[in-house]
């Protein structure tokens, strides 16, 4: 498992990461014993990144990933956020921040983050993220809770033009750059890169579409995308590769992202995505896939407040 640095912060992070997501029973239930092993075989097999939310179970997957990393905090860089905290509740405000650091730090049972992270930004006013939560968010890294200070969301024009007034160490770009996306070199990447801020790009996988077991109900994507998921797996099928290697091989080989996030609650997945990493399509595959998606290629589906909107 390589690991990279993360832009000037100087975090040196597995290639894979952990998303921690499914520990909060995102996608589909998971058996908590379970988890606690993916999170220790991932640990083993070197993936060093650990990124979680109070969103995330609406804090179930704090809690496991806690309990998971009782005796191995120093192993890992492990990574959380703030500001989002249920589907539609959102709040950025000072003193919530402040008391949101506290407790994820509770429930993640460590007394510092390495990377705290305003999640989903698109979804309030940019001026308030620029005006109080990244201030805050700075307060608290002072105080030494947090190590650096990130920013994530799908929407990236409204994170460039947060960091240009509020600069950060970090973002977190997710479902936009994949088999399916690519845009995030257009509208994020340089940006990032010139200014030394780490990136971190999430949901290789399009948040379960490039798999066999396909996408999960509430997914937001169009239709269309939805059903090109199964067309890319029987692509891959055809030639003998598994859709998740070919898609994750492919973030993988991102030349500025420093680590690509993957979802993960069992021990089969962790061992099937560092498998991956020896994964080498076919060229021919690779622009079969190409041609299959290409009707649907960064097919936007709205989030946050319109005036956030990229499109
Ligand atoms: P993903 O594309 O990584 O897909 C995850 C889904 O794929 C889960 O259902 C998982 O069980 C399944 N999976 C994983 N490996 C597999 C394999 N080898 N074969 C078949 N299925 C497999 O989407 P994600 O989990 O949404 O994104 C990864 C992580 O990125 C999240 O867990 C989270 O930590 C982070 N993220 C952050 C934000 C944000 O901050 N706004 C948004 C999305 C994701």
């Amino acid at each position: 498992m390589q690991k990279r640095v993360l832009g000037a912060t100087g975090l040196m992070v597995s290639e894979i990461g952990f998303g921690a997501s499914p520990l909060g029973d995102e996608f589909r239930v998971t058996d908590p014993a379970e988890g606690v092993w993916a999170v220790h075989a991932a640990i083993d097999q070197g993936i060093s990144f650990f990124d979680v939310s109070p969103y995330y179970g609406r804090t179930l997957a704090e809690e496991r990933l806690g309990i998971a990393l009782e005796g191995k905090r120093k192993q890992v860089i492990l990574a959380t956020k703030c500001g989002r905290y249920d589907t539609a509740r959102f709040d950025f405000s000072p003193a919530r921040l402040r008391a949101s650091i506290d407790e994820s730090l509770g429930r993640l049972r460590t007394d510092y983050v390495d990377l705290w992270q305003a999640h989903d930004v698109e979804f309030v006013d940019a001026r308030q993220i620029v005006e109080e939560a990244i201030p805050t968010m700075r307060e608290i890294q002072k105080q030494g809770k947090a190590r650096f200070v990130g920013v994530t969301g799908l929407q990236l024009k409204v994170m460039t033009g947060i960091a240009e007034r509020a600069p950060v160490d970090t973002f977190l770009s997710y479902c936009r750059y994949n088999l399916l996306f690519n845009d995030m070199d257009e509208l994020l990447t340089g940006f990032a890169r010139q200014r030394g801020m780490g990136l971190i790009n999430a949901s290789p996988l399009h948040m379960g579409v490039l798999t066999e077991h396909g996408a999960p109900a509430w997914h937001p994507a169009p239709k269309e995308v939805l059903e090109t998921g199964p067309k890319i797996v029987a692509a891959c099928e055809a030639r003998g590769f598994k859709v998740g290697d070919v898609a994750l091989r492919f973030s993988l080989d991102h030349p500025y992202a420093a680590t690509t996030l993957v979802g993960m609650s069992t021990v089969k997945h962790v061992e099937r995505n560092i498998a991956a990493i020896e994964c080498h399509p076919p060229a021919e595959l690779m622009e079969e896939i190409r041609a299959i998606a290409a009707p649907v290629m960064n097919r936007w589906w709205p989030s946050g407040l319109p005036q956030n909107w990229d499109y």
